[in-house]
């Protein structure tokens, strides 16, 4: 006997396409610039944003080929290994979590692995040179000796299916603006967005994460459209001065401005990267990045 195929993930209702709202922000109006939301935030509450736009193609796949269990990585508080387990409690997949810091081990669960671990994750802490080689062969062996067979969903779920998924993120604006701006972890949100813009639409990626010169992210994004579409897709370019520090890191003057973002619009942001991305595209508006009369469409990729 096999076990019915999970269900489609369609069918846990996403409001899709997301709604796109236009806020008054005076930085913007004053240059005559107008700014949008692209509501990826509602899109589901357990699978928000961008996670849900990547997952979704994943767990297809997998039903498709019926797999059943799913392992992926992740930091301790990580929005994608959060997403993930809460995909598998919904469509009945068994998940596996490998979590970065084998200190944690030990240690109670923060909010987020609780979350995880009450939807039914395994999770599994490794040091972080492991993590570091986590796609080895000789790693992997090691995973698939202790909880069998599984499929793997890359590191923030970036892989040419997350890609092709989040391509609709940019078919849904084309025509609604002329920039489009995403925070980026490990870019496969700006890579599919990219790809399914229009043509004239300019994607931009604020990394949240320091990356060197050129930044790391540059290449994988390469890599991941290549992956994805058979090479580089529409116009995107990657902003790197706008981490505060790092991944998670933050500074006075990132809270400053997401307090004030908040009071003025009533709408409380997500701090890892959201609040950067709105932090830079203000700055940007500031210095005259964008033309007088142009939109920049800003996505949430999701809620605090
Ligand atoms: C995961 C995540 C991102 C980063 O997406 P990548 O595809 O990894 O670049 C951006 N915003 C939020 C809210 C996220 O959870």
């Amino acid at each position: 006997m096999t076990s019915p195929a999970p269900p489609d993930p369609s069918t846990l209702r996403p409001r899709l396409p997301s709604p796109l709202q236009e806020i008054e922000d005076e930085p913007f109006a004053r240059r005559g610039v107008r700014l949008l939301l692209k509501r990826d935030d509602l899109i589901h509450p357990a699978l928000p944003g961008n996670k849900w736009r990547k997952l979704a193609p994943n767990l297809r796949a997998a039903a498709a080929t019926g797999e059943r269990v799913l392992l992926t990585f992740g930091g301790a508080y990580s929005n994608h290994l959060r997403a993930t387990a809460a995909a598998g409690r919904l469509l009945g997949f068994a998940t596996i979590g490998v979590v970065r810091g084998d200190e944690l081990a030990g240690a109670p669960l923060n909010p987020s692995l609780a979350r995880c671990a009450a939807d039914g994750m395994r999770l599994h802490f490794t040091d972080r040179g492991t993590y570091r080689r986590k796609t080895d062969p000789d790693v992997l062996a090691d995973l698939h000796d202790r909880f069998g067979a599984f499929r793997v969903i890359p590191e923030g779920g970036s892989n040419s299916l997350a890609a092709q998924g989040c391509s609709n993120l940019g078919r849904e604006l084309r025509g609604a603006a002329d920039t489009v701006a995403v925070a980026c972890g490990t870019g496969g949100t700006l890579a599919g967005l990219a790809a399914g813009l229009g043509p004239g639409q300019r994607a931009l990626g604020f990394a949240v994460l320091k990356g060197g010169r050129p930044h790391f992210l540059q290449g994988t994004v390469e890599e991941l459209q290549r992956a994805a579409f058979g090479g580089r897709r529409g116009y995107w370019r990657l902003e790197d001065r706008f981490h505060c520090g790092g991944y998670a890191r933050r500074s006075p003057e990132l809270d400053a401005f997401a307090d004030a973002f908040e009071d003025r619009h009533d709408l409380p942001l997500e701090r890892i990267y959201v609040a950067k991305l709105l932090y830079g595209l203000t700055t940007l508006a500031g210095e005259g990045a964008f033309a007088a009369g142009s939109t920049v469409a800003a996505v949430i990729t999701g809620g605090p």
